[in-house]
């Protein structure tokens, strides 16, 4: 047998304490194919934790394509090479026709590290609207704009946040808007008093770290509006809910009935090899090109523009859009089945492959954190990964491959009851 322990001494030694694993008692990895994924001492689990294995792992046509790739060439993006440009075809095909431009990147972070740049220089002003426990990434200016990370990266003196929208504490939709409309406003008027004016909102489609808020469709459209008549632009990050996890489009933003100015992706584009990219309308980018010489040495290299066509069209011909509307949709229902049968669920939100499931106790959210930890642990024993979010820790947060099947949902729902049942207090 492996002796884990030592491996996490190791990883400690090497990495540092702060480099943090997920699970306190950790599995270690060797392989992965489809929906699973496989430990050293032969356990088979179940993986619904993570958005970036989008269409199964080890997908038998991006390992092709790839490795292709790699035998044949694979270099810097400033030669001339025909795999980019197909890439920014395949991608563009699906963004409405006001989208016109790509920038490739290796990751999301600086995907959306160039997009707030890009604002920057398109609009004249600095100041950034991000929600109130938002991630968007680990460069310096990123972190900034992500207080989900803590008061050991403060968000910068250009940043604002507005309250995730929490259709709860509203009577109806309505309410809700009027009340993201008069954040949105509060935020700007404050950046312009302090004289940093109004760059972006750079907001996730879904909302990930905030504890998986779907937006009632409709709210995203009012806070661009808002955001638009200030003159800045609308940033669409997709690193989370893009290339079809919302189960009704390749993106997000569509179910909102508006188009962004820029759109952010990474983490799914690749199924695990490193791309990224920044979609945006090529006027916006006009300042930014004039003034900035960017260039990024591997984003969207040879091997990564492989990687990320093999998964578009994966995802095209296996219609894994509508597989996860399908899935997603009977997810939806067995987590509210489950939820009128405890009283441990606060609410279960989502769309598509995208659930949070959000646990109350007695405790608060402190209690439910702490209840959270321990469901997702039990799990985790059953066979079964799925992680805890949201600002306190109390939001389990569900995302398998879009390739999931009924025999899979059925596997998560009933370790997810199992999970619950134990953790009762
Ligand atoms: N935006 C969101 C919404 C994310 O979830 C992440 C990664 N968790 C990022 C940006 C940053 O992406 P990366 O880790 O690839 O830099």
């Amino acid at each position: 047998p492996r002796d884990i322990a030592s491996m996490i001494e190791r990883r400690n030694r090497l990495l540092g304490p702060g480099y943090q694993l997920f699970y306190t008692d950790p599995i270690e990895l060797t392989h992965a194919e489809g929906v699973h994924l496989y430990a050293s001492d032969g356990t088979e689990y179940l993986d619904a934790y993570n958005n970036v294995a989008q269409i199964g792992h080890c997908h038998p046509r991006v390992v092709e394509a790839v490795s292709r790739q790699l035998a044949n060439l694979n270099t810097n993006t400033r030669y001339l090479q025909e795999p980019l440009l197909d890439l920014a075809e395949q991608l563009l095909a699906h963004f409405p026709p006001a989208l016109d431009r790509v920038t490739l990147t290796c990751t999301g972070s600086e995907a959306n590290d160039l997009a707030t740049r890009i604002a920057h220089h398109h609009t004249g002003s600095s100041g950034i609207i991000v929600t109130a426990n938002a991630y968007h990434g680990v460069t310096s200016s990123v972190a900034a704009y992500s207080p989900s990370l803590g008061a050991g990266e403060r968000p910068g003196p250009n940043v604002r946040t507005i309250a995730a929208p929490n259709p709860a504490r509203f009577a109806d939709e309505a309410e809700l808007i009027a009340a993201v409309r008069s954040d949105v406003r509060r935020a700007a008027d404050d950046l312009v008093r302090t004289g940093h004016g109004v760059s972006a909102c750079l907001i996730d489609t879904v909302l990930s770290s905030d504890g998986v808020f779907t937006h009632p469709t409709g709210v995203l459209r009012a806070l661009a509006e808002e955001v638009r008549s200030y003159g800045a632009v609308m940033i669409a990050d997709e690193v989370q809910a893009g290339f079809g996890r919302t189960g009704d489009d390749w993106w997000g933003f569509a179910r909102h009935g508006f188009v962004p100015d820029i759109v952010t992706m990474g983490k799914p584009m690749g199924n695990g090899y490193p791309v990224a990219a920044v979609v945006l309308r090529a006027e916006v980018g006009q300042g930014f090109e004039s003034a900035v010489r960017y260039f990024n040495t591997f984003g969207g290299s040879t091997a990564a523009a492989a990687a990320a066509r093999a998964v578009i069209g994966v995802i095209e011909e296996e219609d894994l859009i509508e597989r996860s509307r399908l899935m997603g949709a009977s997810l939806g229902d067995a987590l509210r089945d489950l939820a009128r049968d405890t009283d441990l669920i606060g609410a279960v939100r989502g769309v598509g492959m995208f659930y949070g499931v959000e646990l109350s106790s007695e405790g608060g959210p402190v209690g439910g954190a702490r209840m959270a930890r321990k469901v997702v642990d039990r799990m985790r024993r059953a066979g079964v990964l799925i992680s805890a979010s949201g600002p306190h820790g109390n939001v389990l947060k569900i995302r398998p491959p879009l390739t999931f099947e009924q025999t899979h949902v059925d596997r998560l729902v009933e370790a997810l009851a199992a999970g619950l049942k134990a953790a009762e207090p």
